[in-house]
């Protein structure tokens, strides 16, 4: 089926068009600049920007995947979960659309849209199933076991607190670097001494295990930066940047690669894929693949394109569950900023 989907949980206005499994089109609008100054996503400000946005990206999408509107089988839309106002701009787009052109509208779930974005990875088998998958971005860091893309995918765990590119965002502010953090603290840290500061790995001990066995917490750790540079300051030291970023930077692929192989190991799944913003992360990718291998866990990484927030991976997920027979949405769904994974 031809699909185009609306992607606007968070500041990414992403448009992409799809032919079942072939990506035809996949733009990218963000307002990230806009955000900059206040050093993190204004809910209002991503809202208004996607307004702006969504009808000059959709025409570049249309045109990009030299397709008509009106040769489109199905509108897809995420629904949640994301920012309450900047998913209501979407789904209100994507619904005008659908009713305009008398197609089928289906919701989908932007955690499994993720998930869906291996798909659409042109020059390798799609990924088989059972998988776990791991997605750190600036608003989510979750673990999830997909038994099924279409019928069956389980949140593990998530953060309970800061996700982990916001940790990497705060870190940089603590720092005195510029929003994104991420790109920043990886140039900061260049030459440093990884083992310089054993920062905390979050919810990594034996009573954690219990409670938050595939959960995340980054906000004790970003505390533990501050307070490290505050007593150096306070005693008149100087601050070894490189050594504090690669320190932070280690600390966070540390929890992140060990409780995603866990789970991979607990539930005898020996597929990894990961998704989102961090996975820009050279040094996650890297440990990844290395303790992964070792594991004999195979991991899967979509482009950048597809892993950041795109409109792609939501088109291509609706292209599955409308080839699975799954019935489209009705018109009464809304926004749900905290939409359930099973939804
Ligand atoms: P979502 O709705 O998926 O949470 P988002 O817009 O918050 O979307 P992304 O756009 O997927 O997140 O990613 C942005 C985040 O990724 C920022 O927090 C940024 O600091 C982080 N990031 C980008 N590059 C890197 C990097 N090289 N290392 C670590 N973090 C990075
Ligand atoms: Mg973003
Ligand atoms: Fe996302």
């Amino acid at each position: 089926p031809l699909v185009l989907g609306i992607e606007t949980s968070c500041d990414e206005t992403g448009i992409g068009i799809v032919r079942g499994r072939t990506l035809l089109s996949n733009t990218i609008a963000s307002s990230m600049d806009e955000h900059a100054r206040y050093g993190g996503v204004v809910p209002e400000v991503a809202a208004r920007a996607h307004l702006e946005a969504l009808q000059p990206a959709i025409e570049r999408a249309v045109a990009e995947a030299g397709i008509r509107l009106a040769d489109l089988d199905a509108v897809a839309v995420t629904s949640g979960p994301g920012l309450a106002g900047a998913l209501m701009v979407g789904v209100g787009a994507a619904k005008a659309l659908a009713v305009s052109l008398g197609k089928p509208l289906y919701a989908v779930n932007h955690l499994v849209g993720h998930i869906a974005a291996d798909i659409l990875t042109a020059d390798s088998e799609p990924l088989e199933y059972p998988t776990v998958a791991l997605l750190v971005s600036g608003g989510h860091t979750s673990l999830l076991l997909g038994r099924d893309l279409t019928t069956d995918v389980e949140l593990l765990g998530e953060t309970v607190d800061d996700a982990a590119g916001e940790a990497f965002d705060k870190v940089a502010r603590i720092l005195g670097l510029p929003y994104p953090g991420g790109p920043q603290i990886d140039r900061a840290a260049q030459g440093g001494d990884p083992t310089a500061i054993r920062f905390p790995r979050g919810l990594s001990r034996a009573s954690d295990r219990e409670k938050h066995r595939w959960d995340f917490s980054f906000s004790g750790l970003k505390t533990a930066v501050a307070r490290w540079i505050e007593q150096r300051e306070a005693a008149g030291e100087e601050i070894p940047l490189a050594d504090v970023a690669v320190s932070f930077r280690e600390a966070v692929v540390d929890v992140l690669v060990s409780k995603a192989l866990d789970a991979c190991a607990a539930h005898g799944v020996p597929r990894l894929l990961l998704g989102g913003g961090v996975i820009a992360n050279r040094r996650l990718r890297e440990v990844a693949l290395e303790r992964a291998a070792a594991q004999g866990v195979t991991v899967r990484i979509p482009p950048l394109s597809l892993c950041t927030d795109n409109g792609a991976m939501i088109a291509g997920l609706a292209a599955e569950l409308i080839a699975s027979g799954r019935p489209a949405s009705t018109l009464a769904f809304g926004a749900d900023s905290t939409l359930p994974v099973t939804e």
